[in-house]
């Protein structure tokens, strides 16, 4: 048998035991075992690490542990350069797909808002879960940190809160979303892209009502659901402004723009 010596820094303390929280904790095991499976007898999803470093060099997860052996495991840093050190998976997927697990379709919604490709619901268990968005190149989001333990699983969040805006919040921050956002651009009911149509078009389906008071509208490619420019989406705008204060002025023009 062999032991080494684990610390965890920042929220991955949240998967931890209470007792080990903050402090070294010596696992005991039989060698040769991978970083990546000791991480995870401490209930910390592969997923949610960024840096490993054994004996303070760093190294990917299928590094084999041998006695004696000091590891510090971090998740993403906000603001520290980092660069010098592996990185364990690109920081982001270069236009990132989600891939939104059971009890998850208000922040579904939000991300399909805000133009993310985000699949929900997925009927199945977990291995049809990690297998769709292995297959499709889709970062699994979840609070089910049995999913994202899986070996197969290469990109998932793992969501500590239940509420949907914190859950949006932290996403932004996590994976440097608000960049890469373009508002109004896809279906929120089926995430299908959205394309304009002309109102003789859609007249006749239309609220009386709605027919007076509008003049632009967007169809679903996908489901043909119709949307324009109503109180509801004055309130989503200011919505997004909050949720990225810094980017949305420029990236909400672009999205009309690209509806228009
Ligand atoms: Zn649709």
């Amino acid at each position: 048998m062999a032991a080494a010596c684990f610390r965890f820094y920042a929220e991955l303390n949240d998967f931890l035991a209470p007792d080990r929280r903050g402090r070294d904790s010596a696992v005991i095991f039989q060698p040769p075992v991978p970083v990546r499976h000791l991480i995870e007898t401490f209930g910390v999803p592969h997923t949610e690490v960024e840096i490993v470093l054994l004996n303070g060099i760093s190294v990917a997860l299928e590094q084999p542990v041998v006695n004696g052996d000091r590891i510090s495991v971090y998740p993403m840093f906000e603001s520290l350069d980092v660069s010098p050190l592996l990185r364990l998976r690109e920081r982001v997927l270069r236009q990132p797909r989600f891939l939104a697990d059971a009890h998850l379709g208000r922040l579904a919604g939000y991300l399909r808002m805000l133009g993310f490709d985000t699949l929900y619901p997925v009927l199945g268990d977990d291995r049809v879960v990690a297998s769709r968005a292995l297959e499709q190149g889709r970062i699994i989001l979840t609070r089910d940190r049995a999913l994202l333990m899986r070996k197969r699983v290469t990109h998932g969040c793992y969501l500590h809160t239940t509420v949907p805006r914190m859950q949006l919040r932290y996403l932004l921050q996590r994976l440097d979303l608000c960049r890469l956002i373009q508002p109004f651009s896809r279906c929120i009911r089926c995430n299908g892209l959205l394309e304009r149509v002309a109102r003789e078009q859609v007249e006749t389906v239309l609220p009386l009502a709605v027919r007076s008071a509008h003049k632009h509208f967007w169809r679903c490619r996908a489901c043909a659901r119709l949307y324009w420019r109503g109180s509801h989406y004055r309130h989503m705008q200011r919505f997004i402004e909050e949720q990225c204060p810094k980017v949305s002025g420029q990236r909400l023009q672009l999205g009309e723009a690209t509806l228009n």
